[in-house]
């Protein structure tokens, strides 16, 4: 059947909708989404975006210095070789305009911007249980009836500002990395204040310290950080990868977080010294996430195995920075590496010996007051300040979508649905909210991962199960209760054999006022979640109910 035959029984198929599929984000999620809707499956797809152009986190992360944490060669799609194999990245990592403009390139190359609306923020959605559709409304008074709703929202994408006293009252120039002004900020001559020391921060502060006359880091949360080791790649490195696309792609979908990484044979407690530190110091030389997530796999439930590597990682901080009360202040206390996301580092710690950077520690201190000049402390001192910088993260997982009035049967709400924390199964659909489904939503691998390889994955995996209840001619595909509250067991269950819930992180909601702690990603790993999403599907879609006929799932998909 041709694209053209499919899109015409699409259409007479579905009189009672204005079209098929209603997309919110264009981001990775929502452009090949879209590009697998329509161009794939001849469906009538429209995507809103609330940007004015694509690209998501890319689109609106633009502070100086951001760019993927993740190697460019595996920080795309993969699901077309000619794609692939004409894209090139300039570096290691790829940076942010960079990666905006190659997901500008991927849009047109599929001719996607057409069903695409900008500017245009979904303010709800509603089940209606009559017809199996549901009702999007967006804040330019459009309303649209749609059989399937995803959501590709991202995981990082609503912003958060923490609500200090005087938040509104400074009277110089306030940013935050989440949302960063087009045309750039000149920080020359400024004295510039960044609130926050993660991924963010730690990207730009470097950045920042070179034009600002004076920049002054509140931070609460010592982070570990380790280095990125940016810089080009070796062109007969690139061609290799080249010409290993598929190895590489099968590679990064069996594997443990979407990476070429692999755990250690041997825990960090079954080995010498001497061997842990060659080891720690090689991973190290290399840069990126290997000393995270292709070290030590015992580090993450031991905390004697994890303090050996923390002792590394605190040697390498007093090593960098000059002033040894600095460096003190800079040493992570208190939690375990590994459980925190992980920041690259591109000079960040060798910022702090320059003269005009300071640390101020908020922790000890917290931050009182923003005031007409600046910000004042708990104990009075106060920082007279030209411009702010909220690198305060965000709402993480569930805040993207919380903030849309999602209401699923008997117009429950969704976020009063997760009031306690997320509830799904396998991250991708909720009990209740039929033909609902989220890309990389709270309790699949998403963050724990490199996201285009988990992305890809819940695509495919939504287009299938589109693509098999017309087939059907079904209507309605939900999760049943039972494996909802049985994958809620499983990922808390899970979650708490780790040292994950000892930090006070974004992944347990602990960074958001008043968030349920809760830890929201899951953690049975890409290549491992993949096969079991895949058997779930073999097996007649278990643990879902189709047209209200459930497939109970087996004890394994909970293990
Ligand atoms: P973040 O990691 O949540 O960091 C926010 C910072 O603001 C933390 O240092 C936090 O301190 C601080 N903060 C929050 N509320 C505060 C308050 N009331 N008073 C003082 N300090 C406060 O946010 P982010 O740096 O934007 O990064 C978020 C995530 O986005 C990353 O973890 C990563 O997954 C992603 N990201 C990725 C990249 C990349 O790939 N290169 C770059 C940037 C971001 P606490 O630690 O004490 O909470």
């Amino acid at each position: 059947m041709t694209t053209a035959e499919r899109t015409a029984e699409s259409t007479s198929g579905g009189q009672d909708v204005d079209v098929d599929a209603v997309i919110i984000g264009a981001g990775f999620s929502g452009l090949y989404m879209l590009h697998t809707l329509r161009n794939r499956m001849g469906l009538r797809a429209r995507v809103f975006e609330r940007g004015s152009g694509v690209g998501g986190t890319w689109y609106w992360n633009r502070y100086p210095g951001a760019r993927s944490d993740s190697d460019s060669y595996i920080y795309g799609f993969t699901f077309d070789r000619d794609l692939w194999l004409e894209w090139e990245w300039s570096e290691r990592y790829p940076e942010q305009h960079e990666i905006r403009a190659y997901l500008e390139h991927v849009t047109e190359r599929f001719d996607l911007a057409r069903d695409i609306t900008f500017s245009t923020n979904v303010l709800a959605a509603t089940f209606d249980e009559s017809t199996d559709t549901w009702e999007v409304a967006t804040d330019t008074g459009e309303t649209v009836r749609t059989r399937y709703l995803i959501t590709a929202v991202g995981a990082l994408s609503a912003s958060n500002t923490p609500p200090f006293v005087g938040v509104d009252t400074f009277a110089g120039e306030t940013y935050h990395t989440g949302h960063w002004p087009h045309e750039g900020v000149d920080f020359s001559g400024k004295r510039v204040g960044v609130i926050g020391s993660g991924a963010s921060a730690v990207q730009a502060v470097p950045l920042i310290a070179q034009e600002a006359s004076d920049l002054t880091v509140f931070q609460r949360t010592a982070n570990y950080i380790v280095p990125a080791n940016n810089g080009p790649v070796a062109p007969e490195v690139k061609e290799a990868r080249k010409r290993d696309w598929e190895g590489i792609r099968e590679r990064i979908r069996a594997s443990n977080f979407g990476f070429e990484l692999e755990f250690e044979e041997k825990g960090a407690l079954e080995v010498s010294d001497e061997e842990l530190r060659e080891q720690l110091q090689k991973r190290w030389d290399e840069g990126g996430f290997g000393i995270w997530l292709g070290g030590y796999v015992d580090m993450f439930f031991s905390d004697e195995a994890n303090a050996r590597v923390r002792e590394f990682l605190h040697e390498k901080i007093r090593e960098k920075v000059d002033d040894p009360e600095v460096a003190e202040l800079l040493v992570p206390k208190g939690y375990p590496f590994g459980v925190k996301r992980n920041p690259l580092d591109s000079g960040y710690f060798e910022t702090f010996n320059l003269p005009h950077v300071h640390l101020v520690d908020v922790k000890a201190n917290p931050i009182a007051e923003i005031t007409a000049t600046g910000v004042r402390l708990a104990d009075g001192t106060r920082f007279d300040l030209d411009a702010i910088v909220y690198a305060t993260g965000f709402d993480a997982m569930t805040g993207p979508l919380a903030r849309i009035d999602i209401r699923g049967r008997g117009e429950e709400l969704l976020r009063e649905k997760w009031g306690e924390g997320p509830r799904t199964y396998l991250g991708l659909m909720s009990a209740d909210f039929p033909n609902l489904f989220m890309i990389t939503g709270p309790q699949s691998p998403s963050v724990l991962s490199n996201m285009p390889v988990s992305i890809e994955q819940h695509v495919e995996m939504i287009a299938r199960a589109i693509g098999d209840l017309r087939e059907r001619g079904a209507s309605r595909m939900e999760p049943t209760r039972e494996a909802e509250d049985a994958w809620v067991t499983h990922n808390q269950e899970a979650a708490n054999a780790t040292l994950f819930p000892k930090a006070d992180t974004w992944y347990m909601g602990a960074n958001i006022p008043g968030k349920p702690r809760v830890f929201m990603p899951n953690l049975d790993f890409v290549g491992p979640y993949r096969a079991k999403c895949a058997a779930i599907v073999e097996n007649g879609w278990e643990g879902f109910a189709i047209d209200g006929e459930a497939v109970p799932a087996r004890e394994e998909v909970f293990a």
